[in-house]
């Protein structure tokens, strides 16, 4: 971080701060250096903001709950798992970020994707804050009286802080429908009170919305089809190689398919599976959302395709990737091999997952590369949009609500272009997203004072 000037001097502070303060968290560091340093050009114009202390105060979440969640599993054995949730930053709306069951979860892992997550909701234009929450609870090998179990629990101490102009979760790894559902149930029991607008990324019949399921893939690929036409190229007829197998990972496969690309790769934690004329992406999400199979049993069901076990997915030749997996999932020397195999647009599904080094062995080769800031918030904007909807006892309808969605991708895509341009970078949409989501929030907490 570079330290030539008043301005840049305190950017560096900032963040020599959270190295000494918060430096046992190095995702929520890592996070933190890529959106300070990348701020450097918009401070140095903008020195107001660095007097008000907006840098400092965006850095430390306005309220951290850290808690215990007892149940019972099914032998009748007691356990104990971890409940966090980081409400960050309310400049803009109520908190708004999801919840992540997954045994990699601590205070860290769940203060960088809030502290993300503040940019991500300020770039969808719609009036929501930035929070996070989670637990190390793993729901892999649990049965679902276990699961229900564990969220009636989980809830019962989470509800006190939740509430439609308080802080609204979603899902994330490890909490889909299902959860959502117990989740919900359990709120509705404790506090006698229907309130649809508590949760988002909930079922059709109690108040969910259209698309909600499909926002967070078929985003990231309508965001990765802008930048490919700001450069009069198109996803059609592109060969995609697509990281993990969950929700993000499925429904970014089914919109490349959509738009005329061939999805030839997707993975999951054990290994990837290939198939060089395109994989039937139905077959993939009717074993995975409805038999919870692994991606080698499609290997062993569709005899055109090939298991590699345990190898690195980013192998697979192809013109766009897709990370949509987990955090750090492509590091520099994945990023060397797509580039040398002509990868010409990556759009990050995922929550940060390419390394630093990586992001900049893209950028240095000249490769589009769409941060997931901007190229995922399709999945938190829909969530605004369920929002909405409950707000007005109203449900919309699918191509109505995709159509939004999509037209949300295109705004964020020109927006952060602008910004780009605008600090004489026009393809850095790193740039661009980390500054106009920056800059709505911190002119908002100028507005608000010292809060
Ligand atoms: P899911 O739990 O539905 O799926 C995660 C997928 O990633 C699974 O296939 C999992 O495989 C795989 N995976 C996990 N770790 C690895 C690894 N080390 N290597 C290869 N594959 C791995 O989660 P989501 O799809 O909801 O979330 C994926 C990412 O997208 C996360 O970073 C999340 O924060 C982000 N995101 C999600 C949003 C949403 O709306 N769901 C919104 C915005 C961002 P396995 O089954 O083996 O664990």
């Amino acid at each position: 971080m570079s330290r030539d000037t008043d301005g840049l001097q305190l950017t560096a502070d900032a963040y020599r701060t959270i190295q000494v303060r918060d430096g046992h968290q190095p995702e929520f560091a890592q996070a933190a250096y890529e959106v300070l340093e990348s701020l450097e050009p918009a401070l140095k114009r903008h020195p107001e903001y660095l007097r008000s202390g907006v840098l400092e105060r965006l850095c430390e979440p306005e309220r951290q709950i850290i808690f215990r969640v007892p149940w019972t599993d099914d032998t009748g054995a007691v356990r104990v798992n971890r409940g966090f949730r980081v409400e960050f930053n309310s400049a803009l709306g109520p908190y708004k970020g999801g919840l992540r069951f997954h045994p990699s979860v601590n205070i860290g892992v769940i203060k960088f994707l809030g502290f993300e997550q503040i940019f991500k909701n300020a770039l969808t234009g719609l009036p929501l804050g930035g929070g996070k929450g989670g637990s190390d609870f793993d729901p892999k090998g649990k049965s679902d009286a276990e699961i229900m179990r564990f969220c009636q629990s989980f809830m019962t101490e989470l509800h006190r802080h939740l509430g439609e102009y308080t802080d609204v979760p979603a899902g994330d790894i490890g909490v889909g429908r299902r959860e959502i559902g117990y989740l919900f149930g359990q709120y509705k029991r404790i506090t006698n009170r229907y309130e649809s607008g508590v949760l988002t990324g909930k079922g059709l019949n109690w108040g969910g919305s259209q698309v909600r399921t499909e926002a967070t893939g078929y985003g990231t690929v309508y965001f990765v089809d802008q930048m490919l036409r700001a450069r009069g190229e198109q996803i059609d007829g592109r060969r995609v190689v697509v990281s993990g197998s969950g929700n993000v990972a499925i429904y970014a496969a089914r919109k490349v398919h959509e738009l005329g690309g061939t999805v030839v790769a997707m993975s999951d934690s054990e290994g990837y599976v290939v198939d060089e004329e395109g994989l039937d992406i139905e077959a993939v999400r009717e074993l995975k959302e409805d038999r919870g199979g692994r991606v080698k049993d499609y290997a062993e069901e569709h005899p055109r395709a090939r298991f590699v076990d345990n190898g690195s997915i980013w192998d697979v030749p192809c013109a766009v990737a897709l990370p949509c997996a987990t955090q750090n999932e492509l590091d520099d020397e994945a990023a060397t091999t797509l580039v040398r195999n002509g990868v010409v647009a990556i759009g990050e599904g995922a929550n940060m997952p390419t390394t630093p080094g990586a992001v900049k062995v893209f950028q240095d080769a000249g490769v589009l590369f769409g941060p997931g800031k901007a190229a995922n918030a399709g999945g938190v904007a829909t969530s605004g949009l369920e929002m909405q909807q409950n707000a007005s006892r109203d449900s919309w309808h699918f191509d109505y609500t995709d159509t939004r969605l999509s037209q949300i991708m295109a705004d964020i895509h020109d927006s952060v272009r602008e910004m780009a341009e605008g600090y004489g970078a026009p393809d850095n949409y790193v740039l661009g997203a980390n500054i106009a989501g920056f800059t709505k929030v911190a002119d908002t907490m100028l507005d608000l004072g010292v809060i």
